[in-house]
């Protein structure tokens, strides 16, 4: 039997009529260390559909940046199918591989990525200038008006504060109007309340743009501020629910105590018997 056709492939649909822009088939990772073998994934079956705003939580160590990685064609995976928006991304070979990352996502790591000696306006620019795209200034001005840093165009990153510089990194992530937004850990390295101002920036992205975003954190309460969250243990998913009502960010305080989110995170992983710590 030939190989199938990417033309033939079909993406699936949710109940709502939204299409996968996420397909993602018993999808497997393992890293090579000289004589060990290190299983990081271990078949994951995921779809995520277009305009969520989905987090993957677990415990350190449990894939989640591996997951991201791959999902962010920044690494292959060793087994499985994973489609983008309608591509094969598994086959794709290294240079292609950076098309689709420039065409289709974007990026925002925990520790913003950002170059040291460049304006806010110029570290905007650059994915328009790996795609030749015309118009770069006006189209990055935008970008970072909607994380609303417009008046801070001119600014180099020792002169913007963590919270406005991961604003930066989002606007470069989105300039290229993306398929979708993958965050690693985006509010990892932020003070609670610059978190929260990231957090306002990728919901009102999220609902009022529709950019369909995923969002990796260890931290409940911030999960709690997306429309799904997708449990990871030892590389498999064991538990993905909805959330009927994501807070607003900002205003709900974090709870003191864990609240109902906190206690379905322990449940899952105390009854997988996997490490509780949350470090
Ligand atoms: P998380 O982001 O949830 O903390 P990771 O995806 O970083 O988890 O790691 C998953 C597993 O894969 C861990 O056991 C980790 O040690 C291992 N791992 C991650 N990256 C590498 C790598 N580049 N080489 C070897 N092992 C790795
Ligand atoms: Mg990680």
């Amino acid at each position: 039997m030939p190989d199938k056709k990417e033309s033939e492939y079909v993406a699936p649909r949710d109940a709502r009529g939204r299409k996968a822009v996420i397909d993602v088939r018993d999808l497997t990772k393992i890293y090579k260390m000289e004589q060990i073998e290190v299983p990081a994934l271990r078949g994951i079956t995921l779809q995520v559909y277009e305009g969520e705003f989905v987090s993957i939580m677990g415990p350190s160590g449990s894939g989640k940046s591996t997951m991201l990685q791959i999902l962010g064609a920044l690494d292959q995976p060793t087994s499985g199918e994973y489609y983008l928006d309608g591509v094969d991304v598994a086959k794709l070979k290294d240079a292609q591989l950076a098309t689709i990352r420039n065409k289709k996502i974007g990026f925002v790591f925990q520790n913003f990525n950002l170059l040291a000696r460049t304006s806010a306006l110029r570290q905007v620019e650059l994915p328009l200038l790996y795609a030749g795209a015309h118009d770069r200034a006006a189209r990055a001005r935008a970008a970072l008006q909607i994380v609303g840093l417009g008046d801070r165009i001119r600014h180099h990153p020792n002169e913007l504060s963590g919270g406005q510089q991961q604003r930066v990194a989002i606007a470069r992530a989105i300039v290229n109007n993306p398929t979708i937004v993958l965050a690693d850990e985006p509010t990892g390295n932020l003070d609670s309340h610059s978190g929260i101002e990231i957090l306002k920036v990728f919901q009102s992205m999220n609902r009022e743009r529709g950019i369909t975003t995923i969002f990796v954190t260890h931290d409940t309460f911030v999960a709690r501020h997306t429309d799904r969250i997708i449990m990871l243990s030892d590389g498999l998913i064991v538990a993905d629910h909805p959330v009927a009502h994501p807070f607003e960010a900002g205003a709900v305080d974090r709870p003191s105590e864990g609240g109902e989110l906190e206690s379905i995170f322990k449940e899952t992983y105390q009854s997988n018997g996997a490490r509780a710590a949350l470090h």
